[in-house]
């Protein structure tokens, strides 16, 4: 069931959102043996806020999502629960604080079902640097176990396998997008700013987007709409009104222009993902689009310009895992020693090479050379976009350029690993709203999905197009249950 359809049965009152709850708990906790999808349980904070929504629907109130149980992201701070970003060096932090996506959907009736595993501080494609083993791909062809992509894993696994009816993710260059086109979800971030990531676990400030992984395009347009929204505690925190997502998402599209860029269509691009994209756009066709080709000239030095950038902001936001103030420490012979021994045991092998890179491209003699370049690269990729939007309303593409793969066929091929994120970086560089819809099956009966981008603060177009794109492509996948 969808968060549209049983937010209407706890409405009408066929369903309680204890019952539901209480459902969704031992669901997850049976699952999570073989998917491993959640990092953190806290069953007395789940029933005591159903019982909340309960008694608001009881009298006729409640939010947008009242009742409804969703799973979140192990970056999120969410008050009195362990939040660890899936490190061992936050292992066992619990913040006295409530991050401000989780509060507004709390106040839009949420009910918190426990936390989801992650990569490591959100660093990878397949949530195998998580400090608690990967999580797992509901999804299969075989005996193999495939990833749920990365690095919003296990929040991907817990939509798709229908233990949650939303979940929230972070998207710093696909983290959303890129897990929910591997699970047959649908996965949005907004425009930079829209969300705000304040109690967030920072990764790299200027490219982190929050956002949700839902069940189908409305879905998704809900639950934006719950966690968007001003944060006068947020700096970057966009004072814009919050449109109405929903009725975006049922908007016609008839008339609109729908740009495809020619540098997308890579070198060695599996043939698969080419057909889909070309169904895509004759889907939208058929929708009444009109479709243009447009150019994004500096799209191939996006993914270079995301691995300086992202880890440059890593090693500076990382810095504050000292063992001083918070998160774990190990005691050495002195401050020094002590500073090294701790950030030695806290970071898994990906994040130390995230900051050793950043730190490099930061350092006197590369910054000119590195960061600097890589801010003006930026900028270009911005001003590609600014001018493709000229032609177009929104821009179709594939949001990975394979579908999900087996784990451990990657994890020690950090380039192979990057290299996922090709579609999905540009976005973030941009701070522009995007989006995976899914559309199709691979040949091995694998979801895969198409990335919609549209211009800034035009996170409506996204949505008029997404649930276009859904309604043609009629994709009902589910992975059969062998958890
Ligand atoms: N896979 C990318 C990385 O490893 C993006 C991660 C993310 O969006 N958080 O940095």
């Amino acid at each position: 069931m969808s968060l549209t359809e049983i937010t209407a049965k706890l409405k009408s009152r066929e369903v309680s959102a204890t019952e539901l709850a209480d459902a969704a708990l031992s669901a997850s906790e049976a699952a999570n043996g073989a998917l491993n999808a959640f990092s953190s349980f806290d069953a007395d904070k789940t029933m005591a806020m159903a019982r909340a929504s309960d008694d608001r629907l009881a009298k006729g109130e409640g939010g947008l999502i009242e009742g409804a149980p969703i799973a979140m992201k192990d970056l999120f701070a969410v008050e009195g629960v362990e939040t660890a970003a899936s490190s061992n060096i936050l292992k066992g932090f619990k913040p006295t604080y409530e991050s401000t996506v989780s509060a507004k959907l709390w106040e839009a009736g949420g009910v918190f079902l426990g936390k989801t595993s992650m990569d490591e501080f959100a660093m990878g494609s397949s949530n195998e640097t998580s400090n608690q083993g990967p999580a797992v791909n509901p999804w299969r062809t075989g005996d193999a176990k495939l990833t749920p992509g990365g690095s919003s894993g296990g929040s991907a696994a817990a939509v798709a396998a229908d233990l949650c009816f939303g979940a929230t993710g972070t998207d710093t260059g696909g983290s959303i997008r890129q897990p929910a086109a591997f699970t047959g979800t649908v996965g949005v971030k907004g425009t930079y700013g829209r969300c705000s990531r304040w109690g967030a676990v920072a990764f790299a400030s200027s490219l982190d987007h929050p956002g949700p992984i839902a069940k189908t395009v409305r879905d998704a347009a809900v639950l934006m709409q719950a966690m968007s929204g001003h944060d006068p505690k947020e700096s970057t925190s966009l004072p814009n009104a919050v449109p109405d997502f929903a009725a975006a998402a049922e908007r016609a599209v008839k008339g609109m222009r729908i740009g495809v860029p020619k540098e997308y269509r890579m070198d060695g691009m599996p043939e698969e993902i080419e057909t889909l994209w070309s169904q895509g756009v004759d889907m939208l066709k058929d929708a009444g689009c009109e479709i243009v080709d447009v150019s994004l000239p500096h799209t191939k030095y996006a993914l270079p310009t995301y691995y300086i950038i992202a880890p440059a902001e890593a090693s500076s936001n990382l810095a504050r895992y000292d063992g001083m103030r918070y998160g774990n420490r190990v005691e050495g012979k002195d401050l020094t020693d002590t500073y090294e021994q701790t950030r030695a045991a806290g970071f898994g092998k990906e994040v130390q090479r995230r900051i050793l890179i950043g730190t490099y491209v930061l350092s006197a003699g590369y910054y000119d050379a590195y960061y600097l370049r890589a801010l003006k690269v930026r900028r270009r990729i911005l001003e590609d976009f600014k001018t493709a939007f000229e032609q177009c309303d929104a821009l179709l593409t594939p949001s990975t350029p394979s579908a999900a793969f087996e784990i451990g066929s990657r994890s020690n091929d950090p380039i192979a690993m990057y290299l996922n994120d090709i579609f999905t970086v540009t976005a973030n560089i941009a701070g522009i709203p995007a989006m995976s819809v899914p559309v199709g099956l691979d040949k091995d009966g694998l979801p895969l999905g198409l990335q919609v981008i549209t211009p800034a603060l035009d996170e409506e177009s996204m949505f008029a197009v997404g649930a276009a794109l859904e309604a043609q492509a009629g994709f009902t996948g589910k992975p059969k249950k062998w958890w």
